[in-house]
């Protein structure tokens, strides 16, 4: 169905008069119900009306919670300390988007990392409960470092069994986005950008004190992952930063705003005591969007539906909230994620004003799956880590991460020799949208934003999967944490492969 945006104008008359007609409908059945309905009317009218005219779009927007239960322990640190204070709860938040033929929908889940087979329950559920099929979904986690393990599963008689914390997740991310697609509405969509780079820092450096260089393989590396901060002994950041806050918004035909879904590529913020659950900046984002956007909280006329803000992860593998260079004032616990937050919100606010929402906009989907070899230890790494049991050795010249990293290189030795990782990619009018299931590094989505076809676009990281870091063949020839073996588990190249499979997705859906 070809669709001919000049009769648009027309058309929104028909639309206008269906929306009260389309409530108490449920399961994205609404959308569908109101162009068909309208195509009826309209025809009744006597016009000549084509299958492109019933081009409504619509959009509906839900949040659903997935905090832990105390006593669990907290991960995404060197320690784990076990949940004994929810300061905020975690959410999945979720947006579903519909030009009148295709829904796409995001879920971006308050979370340090979710594996892939969590997503993939999902997916059964949202592919068995819903009319969207689950391609079409975008999930993701935000990295919030004050969350409890998306992990755990395990094999029995060769069937994956998750944990009751992962059935937990995969439910309530179809519930999510069974309840967006449910409350889809006539709606107007828009998108932008705007630049702070002032929580955004490159946390790779080269220094001068090689103490800090060397690695838990024996070796010494280029560069120094979270260097002390105001240090003298700092030269300059091995990376760039990526300063824009990009964000899509979708409003009520009559302007209220429905959601925004913002991106920005800062790691997490951080500051939570021990102990406590929190979805870091990206919930108090979330949280505040709203109040600067206008939105009474008391105003339930949207079809009940409340507006909802959501805040993806950029491409932060690299960065983080820290200026290292003078290290900046100490904060008192969840000071610096209100800052912050409220700093990229009042920003974001800003600039919404200054953007066109559209009455209608083509949406695509595509995904790809991409095979990536896994990293093997050679003879010369595995020499040294049994050398580190040698009787006479002196404790002190041992790397205090060796041991650890022994067992990560261990089981990638033993592990698999290969993974297959899911690629995707929305078109939304002319702004790309791409999902890469790492962390990834800052330079890899500031290439895409450039090599990108579509006008406008943005990468959000840990989707649909959680594979470690992405760093690029560049920042493997420096080293440093995300580089060493077992924090990065893929082939060298995989970044490179990655933005390849992404670019040529993005190519073909903007030629369509
Ligand atoms: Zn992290």
């Amino acid at each position: 169905m070809k669709v001919v945006p000049m009769k648009r104008n027309r058309w929104m008359m028909c639309s206008q008069k269906m929306n009260r007609a389309g409530h108490g409908k449920s399961k994205g059945m609404r959308a569908r119900w109101l162009s068909a309905v309208a195509v009826i009317f309209c025809a009744a009218w006597g016009q000549r009306v084509e299958a492109a005219d019933a081009a409504v779009f619509s959009a509906g927007a839900a949040k659903v919670a997935i905090t832990p239960s105390m006593g669990m322990p907290i991960v995404g640190n060197w320690t784990r300390p076990t949940v004994s204070n929810i300061h905020d709860d975690l959410h999945v938040r979720c947006l579903a988007l519909h030009d009148g033929k295709t829904t796409i929908a995001f879920a971006i889940c308050d979370s340090v990392g979710i594996p892939r087979e969590v997503y993939d329950a999902a997916r059964k559920f949202i592919d068995a409960e819903t009319d969207v099929p689950s391609a079409n979904v975008l999930m993701s986690a935000t990295h919030t470092h004050s969350g409890v393990s998306a992990g755990g599963s395990r094999e029995v008689d060769g069937v994956l069994v998750l944990s009751p914390y992962q059935t937990l997740v995969a439910r309530r991310i179809a519930d999510g986005v069974g309840q967006a697609i449910a409350r889809m509405q006539p709606a107007r969509i828009g998108w932008g950008g705007v630049e702070e780079a002032s929580e955004v820092h490159n946390r790779r450096w080269y220094v001068k004190d090689a103490r800090l260089l060397s690695n838990p393989f024996g070796g010494v590396d280029q560069v120094r992952m979270n260097p002390p901060a105001g240090s003298s002994t700092l030269i300059e950041p091995a990376g760039p930063i990526d300063p824009e806050v990009s964000f899509l918004s979708v409003q009520t035909l009559d302007g209220k705003p429905l959601a925004l879904l913002a991106n920005y590529s800062l790691h997490y913020v951080g500051g939570v005591p021990a102990g406590d659950v929190s979805a870091d900046y990206f919930g108090a984002f979330a949280e505040k969007i709203g109040k600067h956007l206008g939105v009474d909280p008391a105003d339930q006329s949207q079809e009940n539906t409340p507006f909802l803000g959501i805040l993806t992860n950029g491409t932060s593998g690299d960065i983080n909230n820290i200026p290292f260079k003078d290290g900046g004032p100490k904060h008192a616990p969840y000071e610096k994620i209100e800052q912050v937050s409220e700093l990229i919100a009042k920003r974001v606010a800003t600039a919404y004003q200054s953007i066109t929402h559209h009455d209608w906009v083509p949406l695509t989907a595509a995904s790809e799956e991409l095979v990536l070899q896994m990293r093997k230890p050679d003879p010369e790494m595995l020499r040294y880590f049994a050398s580190l049991q040698d009787e006479g050795r002196d404790p002190a010249s041992i790397h205090r991460l060796s041991k650890n990293y022994a067992k990560r290189v261990q089981s990638l030795a033993e592990g698999p020799e290969s993974t297959t990782v899911l690629l995707q990619a929305f078109g939304i009018g002319d702004l790309g949208v791409t999902a890469i299931p790492f962390e990834v590094f800052v330079e890899t989505g500031l290439d895409l934003k450039e090599r990108n076809p579509f006008a406008d676009s943005f990468t959000i990281e840990l989707a649909n999967g959680s594979y470690g870091y992405l760093p690029t063949p560049r920042q493997h020839k420096l080293g440093g944490y995300e580089t060493w073996m077992g924090t990065n588990r893929v082939q060298l190249d995989a970044s490179e492969r990655i933005s390849e499979v992404l670019l040529s997705l993005l190519n073909k859906m903007s030629q369509k």
